[in-house]
Formats: C-alpha cells, structure tokens, sequence
C-alpha cells in the first residue's frame, strides 16, 4: 500500500508577519515572510483579516529550485 500523502516534515516553517489592508475594501491583507528558499520576501493572501490563513503555501520564488513552506504567525514563532 502506497502512501500518498505528503511527508510535510521537510516543509519549513516560515513566520509570517500580517499586514492588514489600507482599506478593508482592498481585501483581507497580506502575510508577508521572508522566504527561507531564495530569500525574497514573498506575500501571500491572508484570507481572512480576523483569523488569517496560515499553513501550507506554494513559495513564490522567482528564481532557485522553489518548494513549499508552511506559514506561522510570527509571535509563535
Ligand atoms: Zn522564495
């Protein structure tokens, strides 16, 4: 029997820090996080301004191998 689920302990896990949106109109925020791949800072969406959305992301690299991360708020880190 295969196991097909993702093995998630070589995914990193990256603090992210959330930054709110100017206007509540614009949308939920940001999580915005030092990338631990290439080192740029990526955002992401933060889906949600009273709870955001942490976990698993698609790192946004532009450059290098890419990979996965795992965003964590940054006061839990
Ligand atoms: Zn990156």
């Amino acid at each position: 029997m295969t196991n097909e689920k993702e093995d998630m302990t070589d995914i990193p896990e990256v603090p992210a820090r959330y930054v709110p949106p100017a206007n509540p109109k614009l949308g939920p925020g940001y999580l915005v996080i030092s990338c631990p791949i290439c080192g740029a800072r990526h955002q992401h969406g933060a889906g949600n301004p009273d709870n955001p959305d942490y976990g698993p992301r698609v790192a946004h690299c532009q450059s290098g191998p890419g990979g996965k991360y795992i965003l964590i708020p940054e006061n839990r880190a």
